[in-house]
């Protein structure tokens, strides 16, 4: 049985159609949270079906979209949720974008996408909610960055680069608003099994690489990487914060 840690709380997932903001929808909803699921509009069959799965176990979701690159939807999105459920305790900035390519490839635009949505993204969203917390003297932010923000990675630097800020964005906030109550953490998922990670899964020889590389021989699900965000968004984790916690199966130690 999982705890209701929830119980009387809000919270926001960013990207939460499919993959591990999908799961993370679904964890926090069985722990007791209103969650408020996010995507773009035209993700509409997917959230409706998490809506679904989630009310048929009892919790409560709701959709709500946005782009999270553009500062209006973003601000327009934040307005709606407070204006419905009058709160937001728990903000889990999910939505991100990955490619392939060598750095020789990556045209400015690709280069472009992968911060507006990566980076600028879950700085957009934060602020949009950052008065309210504060206001309510608590608060949770948790950035999905990834283990690629620590480590880089060949033909995704583009990537590695946009989540090594998001890294660095969350030790910085972190600072800033410590003592108005607010606690801002990063979970750094290593390679885990959905769309976005399907890059590593599907070639037999980048897959043999990532498996030599990852301590317990597997990689992730998404069910792996939500119980950090849970223990993030807890009253356990109220000490703690400007971290950034691998996910990863034992592939860094530190
Ligand atoms: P995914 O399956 O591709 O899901 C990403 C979600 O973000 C999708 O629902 C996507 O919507 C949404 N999204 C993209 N751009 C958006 C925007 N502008 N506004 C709102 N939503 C947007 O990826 P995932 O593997 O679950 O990844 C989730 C997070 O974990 C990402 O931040 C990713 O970088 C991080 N991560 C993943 C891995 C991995 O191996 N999978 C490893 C480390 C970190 P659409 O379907 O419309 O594109």
């Amino acid at each position: 049985m999982i705890s209701q840690r929830g119980a009387n709380k809000t919270a926001l997932v960013t990207g939460a159609s499919r993959g591990i903001g999908r799961a993370i929808a679904e964890r926090l909803a069985a722990e007791g949270y209103l969650v408020f699921a996010n995507d773009l509009p035209a993700r509409k069959a997917e959230l409706t079906d998490l809506v679904a799965t989630i009310t048929s176990n009892s919790g409560r979701c709701e959709i709500t979209y946005c782009d999270v690159s553009d500062a209006a939807s973003v601000d327009a999105m934040a307005q709606d949720l407070l204006a419905k459920a009058g709160r937001l305790d728990v903000l889990v900035n999910n939505a991100g974008v990955r490619s392939v390519h060598l750095a020789d490839d990556i045209q400015p635009d690709e280069w472009d996408r992968m911060f507006a949505v990566n980076t600028k993204g879950t700085f957009l969203v934060t602020r949009a909610f950052l008065s309210h917390l504060r206001s309510n003297g608590r608060g949770r932010v948790i950035n999905i960055a990834s283990i690629g923000g620590k480590l880089g990675g060949p033909t995704e630097t583009h990537y590695c680069a946009s989540k090594g800020a998001v890294v660095n964005f969350t030790q910085g906030l972190a600072r800033e608003v410590a003592k108005d109550g607010i606690t801002v953490n990063a979970v750094c998922p290593g390679v885990i099994a959905t769309d976005m990670g399907r890059t590593h899964l599907e070639d037999p020889e980048t897959l043999r690489k990532v498996l030599e590389k990852t301590s317990m021989g597997r990689v992730g699900n998404p069910e792996d990487v939500v119980g950090a965000v849970a223990f993030f968004a807890s009253d356990d984790a109220s000490f703690i914060t400007g971290q950034s916690l691998n996910v990863d199966g034992g592939i860094i130690f530190h």
